[in-house]
Parts: C-alpha cells; sequence; structure tokens
C-alpha cells in the first residue's frame, strides 16, 4: 500500500510573519493527519522553514532547482544547496515554470536529474492545458512529459520521486477535476510506468494537484491511483491545509 502525501506549494507568497504563524498552526493540528506531509518554500524562506520544522513530523523542500551544480549561472540555487538546507523535496516542471518561465521538457527532465543526484526527492508534475485536453491529446501530453524524464534517467529512476498529475485548467481556479477525470489519467500515467516496470509503477505516488480543498480531498485520495495531493491556495491557511491532511 502506498502512503498518501499532502504537499503544500506556496509559490510566491509568504513572509517570516505568515510562515510562523502557517507553520505554528500546522504543527498544532498534525497529530490527526492521515497522510505524510510536506511544504515547499520559496527559496528565501527555507532556512526559517528548516528552522521552524527540524524534529517535526512535517517534510520541506524547495518549488524548483537549478539544473547546474555550481559557477556561473547567476540567480540559480543548486541541488547542493538544499541539501544544505535538509531540504527532502523539490518541485519540477510545475505548470506556471513551463508556461510562465518557457520551461521545456527537457529542462525539467534536466532538473529532476539534478535533483536526484543531490538526494532529493522531485515532484515531478505533468498536466495538460485546458485547449488540449479539448482537442483530446490528455494522454499524449503527459506522455511526452513523462518520457523526457524517463527518456534521461531511465524509469527506475521515477521510483525515487514523486509524480504530481495538475491539470493546468484546474490550478488556482476552482475548477477541480472529477474523482474519475482525475483517476483516469492517474491511472494512464500508472499503466504506462507499468508497461516498463511494474515495480516501479507500484510504488510511486501520484499526487492529484489542482484546486484541491478540504471539502473534495476525501473523494479524490479515496480514487485507486490518487495517493495524495499537491496543493497551492489551501496550503496558505493552517486550518484549510490541516482539512486535507486529515482527508483520505
Ligand atoms: P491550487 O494549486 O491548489 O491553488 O489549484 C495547485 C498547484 O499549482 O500546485
Amino acid at each position: 500500500m502506498r502512503k498518501t502525501l499532502v504537499a503544500g506549494n506556496w509559490k510566491l507568497n509568504g513572509s517570516k510573519d505568515s510562515i510562523k504563524e502557517l507553520l505554528g498552526g500546522v504543527l498544532a493540528g498534525m497529530s490527526e493527519a492521515k497522510s505524510d506531509v510536506a511544504v515547499c518554500a520559496p527559496y528565501i524562506y527555507i532556512p526559517l522553514v528548516q528552522e521552524l520544522l527540524s524534529g517535526t513530523d512535517v517534510a520541506y523542500g524547495s518549488e524548483s532547482i537549478s539544473e547546474y551544480d555550481s559557477g556561473a549561472y547567476t540567480g540559480e540555487i543548486s541541488g547542493a544547496m538544499l541539501k544544505d538546507f535538509d531540504c527532502e523535496y523539490a518541485i519540477v516542471g510545475h505548470s506556471e515554470r513551463r508556461t510562465l518561465f518557457a520551461e521545456k521538457d527537457s529542462d525539467t527532465a534536466n532538473k529532476f536529474a539534478a535533483a536526484r543526484k543531490h538526494g532529493l526527492k522531485p515532484i515531478l508534475c505533468v498536466g495538460e492545458l485546458l485547449e488540449e485536453r479539448e482537442q483530446g491529446i490528455t494522454e499524449e501530453v503527459v506522455a511526452r512529459q513523462l518520457d523526457a524524464v524517463i527518456e534521461l534517467e531511465g524509469v527506475e529512476a521515477l521510483a525515487d520521486g514523486v509524480i504530481a498529475y495538475e491539470p493546468v485548467w484546474a490550478i488556482g481556479t476552482g475548477m477541480t477535476a472529477s474523482p474519475q477525470q482525475a483517476q483516469d489519467v492517474h491511472a494512464f500515467i500508472r499503466g504506462k510506468i507499468a508497461a516498463l516496470n511494474a515495480g516501479v509503477a507500484e510504488k510511486v505516488q501520484i499526487l492529484y494537484g489542482g484546486s484541491v480543498n478540504g471539502g473534495n480531498a476525501d473523494e479524490l485520495f479515496a480514487m485507486a491511483d490518487i495517493d495524495g495531493g499537491l496543493i497551492g491556495g489551501a496550503s496558505l491557511k493552517a486550518e484549510d491545509f490541516l482539512a486535507i491532511c486529515k482527508a483520505g
């Protein structure tokens, strides 16, 4: 049985004060969590998050990572630097990175490799745009995004990370995919991996992301191939985030 994981993705939000309040609230309610819990923070707040979470059951990580290890790459943060602050996770290929910052499938694959190389668990985001769903090419898009990583790192590498299926049209819009719509894509992803390596397919956690909240998490997490969630908006308030951590 795969354990569920609920991971917050704070995006470009927070301040020292708000993070202290948020994590204080999350830690106070953690005894009721049914899932493993993690938060992914803006780089600059990672030392604070480390201080607040060390010795607790809440894991943490970054929202992206450089594909480079060191050198003349102004503005980048490497996997070694993230490890220096005991990060466990690094989100790679979030749709906002892909669409707003022009990250290609190959960039995401390189970031996945960088995270793995430094002992971080990459949370690999995949998902289709609304027009791609309407064109009926959801599976093709998700397969292409996965293949970029599989071709670079091999299918076995997926077992070192987590996959997050996030339909782009559901992110931050309040338009959650129905549990069945999400399950269909999750089953497709697991089936695609199983065709290459059944053991990896059985082991890898596939999270759903896109307008998850305390009201829909139970139904989503009950689906056979949904192993938790990647949570944006609802990860910014302790009460909302805890409601999801208690689901399932
Ligand atoms: P949302 O974001 O929960 O606000 O839809 C999810 C994500 O972007 O990871």
